[in-house]
């Protein structure tokens, strides 16, 4: 017999779990803290349950604990966490140290939401590297319960979640909606969902889906060329859904959420960073409510594609600018680490 795999279970789930081996909905309840907010390792770990109890659980379900591989810490204190699964894969998460003067410091986790990925971005080292397969909500959840756990001892804490680690979240839509909601849930980590950001390629069915479901998270949108020839030879995506679908289902969701989008644009040295190319953009992006992200390329396994020098980055973000966008510059971290965007693969690598 399968084991359910309890961090992949909501409070709902938790009862009928209860209630199959005959033991009062209260249980439930304490389950889920145990489990979603405590982020215990363990049935032993579990306080107020009797051995009885625990031994009965352990009988149907089981914790899924992530082994840390590999930590690796940058020069400017962004951590990457390469782990290992059940099955042998790897997955990688980074998190972001925000130094303040607050006692509990707000850090963010990118975590992966799939073992590689299918959408084949020319860019990207996870999509360079294929795809294995996708992730449970247990498992997506596992990174932050996990990364918590180490953070406790410097009384720090989880505050955001960034989903733009490995992997295409829109490909494993019913798994991300899942450990979202576990980790907006008062039982759980109780991050508000707009400390939450999902990113994609821009799978527009799943775009209007999001936007049907009011969910208040940030929704980011890997855009990184203007035109639909540029966009196609980098991101194959741009064939099944072009530019033209994406405005749509990208207006769709602002007049439906009301909720600004953020465009990722990975700058390009020679091929999208030129004023021509800013100039299309502005134009692309007439009356969609939204904020670009310009992202100096980081370079990956291939020599092809460069990050422009400072001054082309400048006079990309002043046409921007001047046609009224709203335009800031992503802050590079951890590059020295391949942690940085585009730079996880989820292997063993000396
Ligand atoms: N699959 C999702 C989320 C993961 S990637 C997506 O593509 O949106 C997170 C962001 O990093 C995306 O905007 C992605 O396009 C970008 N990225 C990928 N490779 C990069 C690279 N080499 N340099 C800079 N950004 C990159
Ligand atoms: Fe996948 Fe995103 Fe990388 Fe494209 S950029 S290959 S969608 S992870």
């Amino acid at each position: 017999m399968t084991k359910i795999e309890l961090r992949s279970l909501d409070l709902e789930e938790m009862e009928a779990l209860m209630r199959e081996i005959n033991e009062p909905p209260f249980r439930a309840k304490q389950l889920a803290q145990w489990i979603h907010q405590k982020g215990v390792e363990s049935l032993g770990q579990i306080g107020n349950f009797s051995q009885n109890l625990k031994n009965k659980l352990g009988e149907y379900s089981k914790i899924t604990v992530l082994k840390l591989v590999k930590k690796q810490v940058s020069r400017d204190g962004t951590e990457k966490f390469l782990f290992g699964l059940e099955d042998g894969n790897f997955l990688e998460c980074v998190l972001m140290r925000y130094r303040g003067t607050k006692s509990k410091q707000r850090n963010t986790l990118c975590v992966s939401s799939q073992v590689g990925c299918a959408m084949g971005c020319g860019f990207c080292a996870t999509g360079l590297s294929g795809f294995q397969r996708n992730l449970t909500a247990g498992e997506i959840l596992s990174q932050v319960y996990t990364v918590n756990n180490y953070l406790k001892d410097d009384n720090e804490i989880i505050g955001n979640v960034v989903y733009m680690g490995m992997g295409e979240p829109m490909a494993n839509f019913a798994n991300v909606l899942k450990s979202i909601r576990l980790l907006n849930a008062p039982y759980g980590q109780n991050i508000g969902i707009r400390r939450i950001t999902l990113s994609t390629c821009g799978i527009v069915p799943k775009i209007i889906e999001l936007a049907d479901m009011d969910l208040d998270l940030v929704l980011a949108v890997s855009l990184h060329a203007p035109t639909d020839n540029l966009r196609s030879q980098i991101m194959p995506i741009n064939n099944k859904y072009p530019l033209k679908e994406l405005k749509k289902a990208c207006l769709y969701y602002n007049q439906k959420t009301g909720r600004r989008i953020t465009f990722e644009y990975a700058l390009i040295e020679g091929f999208n960073d030129a004023k021509q190319h800013a100039k299309e953009l502005a134009h692309y992006l007439r009356r969609l409510f939204c904020h670009v992200n310009l992202i100096p390329v980081n370079p990956v396994v291939t020599e092809k594609y460069q990050r422009p020098d400072q001054k082309k980055i400048k006079e990309f973000l002043a046409v921007l600018t001047d046609g009224g966008i709203e335009v800031s510059i992503r802050e590079e971290r951890g590059t020295d680490i391949l942690a940085a965007c585009g730079q996880l693969r989820g292997k063993v690598v000396e």
